[in-house]
């Protein structure tokens, strides 16, 4: 069986791997000369820091066992820090725990947290007695979130964790797609409070069990080491236009969405046409180095986010090395700043020059830090983190359908498909390749 992968993210060299590991004769296209894709470690302030993601969910199944598979598990690392802030309503503000994905399942401790008004956590506090229906299909997550909990919980908690890491807003989310554990709380409705305190209660859940991974050298070892262990299977510098022209009885296509559609096209109208109505969010990572004596605000914890009505530019801010011991140094302060959300790709073309000034001015509002950066880098990420809108799952199911009738041969998978977190494109990866040669879903 020769399998073909096009692209070398974190899904291509997942699925490259995988598709070895069955026996198959693999090549995997890149387009860079590099692989990795989003995921990116390079050096700054004598540091390796990642320019993209930085760290991978332990609870979603999928990285922690390839580590594991790869023998890398004895070197994960975990953040130092478990705090994490808010900026609202004027100041730096903890996150009340405990909390899954912003909700809060403790309202004394929302109140006293101060993130939202007196009258905006006596909303909240209706929610374990509050009558409506279950989820049954999709919806957004403002929509679930701002019904059950009011609008205070949803915007100054849930939508910048849930909104930030998808770089959209929660309105425009999928509950299914993007939040798959608050769906299915809802799933069990009306309250998504009891069931989500059931489940922190339940005897197999850990409070104090790591949260996040990530390799102390930075999440690039991962794709250094699967692009090692393809060798010259994998072809860098070798971006791939024509499907025809691979010699291959399978390919997997683990491009951004738009790019596949492009590849499709001659195959599958239908898939095609889907593929190319997916929508990319722009995000903007700017990375900063201080002199730790310029920096006066106390840095215990991960870092904070910025909800979007605050009216901000920045939408989060990691003390990279307070929350890595990896990174830490008495001599210097390492920050990740992000920027960006859907539909604003205005901060993604300002000259490096304004982009740190609206960083700069953020943080002194945000931090009271007013000091020049010994080290600055700025990472433009475009069209980079894929919108999953309600109804996603159903459209990608139609995609998938669309092409194992059209094209049986092709499979198409990647962060837009059912998940963008890494552990979710390692997963999705590896399942290609399973299928791809177990013989499914039909020859070329
Ligand atoms: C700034 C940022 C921060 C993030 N932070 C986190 C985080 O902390 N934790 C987390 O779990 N996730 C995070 N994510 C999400 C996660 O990193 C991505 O969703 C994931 O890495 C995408 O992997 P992928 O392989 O599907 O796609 P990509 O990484 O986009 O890889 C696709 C590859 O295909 C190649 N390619 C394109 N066209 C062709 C062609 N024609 N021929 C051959 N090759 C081609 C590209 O060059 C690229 O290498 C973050 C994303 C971003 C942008």
């Amino acid at each position: 069986m020769k399998v073909a992968v096009v692209g070398a993210g974190i899904t291509g060299l997942a699925a490259g791997y995988e598709a070895v590991k069955a026996g198959a004769e693999v090549v995997v296209y890149e387009a860079a000369d590099r692989a990795g894709g989003r995921i990116l470690t390079s050096e700054l302030a004598g540091r390796p820091v990642d320019e993209g993601p930085d760290a991978f969910l332990a609870r979603v199944p999928g990285a922690l066992g390839l580590c594991r598979e790869l023998g890398l598990d004895a070197n994960l690392v975990s953040p130092t820090q478990r705090a994490a802030f808010v900026y609202s309503r004027g100041a730096l503000r903890e996150l009340p725990q405990p909390n899954v994905l912003g909700v809060p399942l403790d309202f004394d401790s929302l109140a006293a947290s101060g993130i939202i008004s007196a009258p905006g956590v006596a909303r909240a506090r209706q929610e374990p007695d509050l009558d409506g229906p279950a989820l049954v299909g999709d919806e957004s997550v403002g929509g679930l979130v701002r019904r059950r909990l009011g609008d205070e919980v949803a915007e100054r908690l849930v939508d910048p964790l849930i909104g930030g890491i998808n770089a959209s807003s929660m309105d425009n989310l999928s509950v299914q797609a993007a939040v798959p554990r608050l769906a299915e709380a809802a799933a069990h409705g009306p309250s998504l409070v009891r069931w989500l305190r059931r489940l922190v209660a339940s005897p197999g859940a850990d409070p104090g069990a790591p949260v996040f991974y990530t390799l102390p050298g930075g999440l690039g070892g991962l794709a250094k080491e699967l692009g090692d262990r393809l060798g010259d299977r994998l072809r860098l510098s070798s971006p791939v236009s024509d499907l025809n022209h691979l010699d291959a009885d399978r390919v997997i296509i683990t491009v951004p969405a738009a790019r596949a559609g492009r590849l499709v096209a001659p195959l599958s109208e239908t898939a095609a046409g889907l593929l190319g109505s997916i929508r990319y969010a722009s995000v903007v990572l700017v990375t900063l180095a201080f002199d730790a004596r310029a920096v006066k605000h106390p840095l215990a914890g991960s870092g904070f986010l910025v909800p979007a009505v605050e009216g901000l530019s920045i939408t989060a801010c990691s003390w990279a090395s307070s929350k890595w011991a990896h990174l830490a140094s008495p001599n210097t302060v390492i920050m990740r700043v992000s920027l960006g959300r859907y539909g604003d790709n205005e901060l993604l073309y300002l000259s490096d020059e304004a982009l740190l000034g609206v960083v700069m001015s953020d943080l002194e509002t945000t931090m009271g830090l007013n000091a020049t950066p010994q080290h600055v880098r700025i990472s433009r990420w475009e069209h980079s983190l894929p919108q999953y809108f309600p109804g996603h799952l159903e459209l990608v199911t139609t995609i998938e359908q669309a092409l194992s009738k059209d094209a049986p041969w092709v499979q198409v998978t990647g962060a837009w498909a059912r998940g963008l977190g890494i552990p979710a494109c390692i997963h999705q990866g590896r399942q290609a390749a399973l299928a791809a040669t177990n013989g499914a879903p039909g020859p070329r």
